[in-house]
C-alpha cells in the first residue's frame, strides 16, 4: 500500500534546479531513504523501497556516498570499536550524558546528549558533531538573562 503526500515547492526553485519534478521526487526519496537508514529509523530494504532501488543498488548508493552499512547484528561489532575511556580504561558504550558546561555568568545544563558513555566510571566523550551541535547550542545561550538553563538535546537537535 502506498500513501500519497503532497509537497508544495516554490516555482523559482525548481527552476534554478533547473530539474523536472520527477528528478526532484526521486532525489527526495533517496535522500530520505539514506537518511532514515542512517539514522537506524529503516532497515536496509526498507531504505532501498523507499528509494526505489534494489537492495543491491541501495547498498551501492550509501557505499558511493561513503556511507558504511550496519544493521542491528552489527551493533555489538560497533561498540567494541568505540575504544575505552581515558581515565579508568573501562569499555565505552552507545548512550546519553547531561552535558553541564560552567560559563562566566550562566550554567547551562544539556539532557540526553549522545555519547559514547563509560560503563565503569561513567565518564562520557562526545561525537565532534554532537560537540559541535552542543558548541552551536550553548553559543545560542549566551545572551540569555538566566543563571541556570536545563535543556533537552533532543529538542533542539533533530
Ligand atoms: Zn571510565
Amino acid at each position: 500500500m502506498s500513501l500519497k503526500i503532497e509537497i508544495e515547492l516554490p516555482e523559482e526553485i525548481f527552476l534554478s534546479l533547473r530539474l523536472d519534478e520527477d528528478e526532484v521526487i526521486k532525489e527526495m526519496k533517496r535522500t530520505l531513504a539514506v537518511k532514515y537508514f542512517k539514522e537506524r529509523k529503516l532497515s536496509i530494504g526498507q531504505s532501498a523501497e523507499l528509494a526505489e532501488m534494489t537492495e543491491e543498488d541501495f547498498i551501492k548508493h550509501l557505499g558511493s556516498q561513503n556511507i558504511s552499512i550496519f544493521n542491528i547484528d552489527d551493533l555489538d561489532e560497533l561498540k567494541k570499536d568505540l575504544g575505552n575511556c581515558s581515565i579508568c580504561k573501562g569499555d565505552l558504550e552507545i548512550g546519553n550524558a547531561n552535558h553541564i558546561a560552567d560559563l562566566d555568568n550562566f550554567i547551562i545544563i544539556i539532557k540526553n546528549v549522545p555519547a559514547n558513555v563509560c560503563k565503569q566510571c561513567g565518564e562520557y566523550y562526545l561525537e565532534q558533531d554532537v560537540a559541535l551541535e552542543v558548541e552551536k547550542i550553548i553559543d545560542s545561550y549566551r545572551e540569555n538573562a538566566a543563571e541556570v538553563i536545563i535543556i533537552n538535546y533532543f529538542d533542539l537537535v533533530a
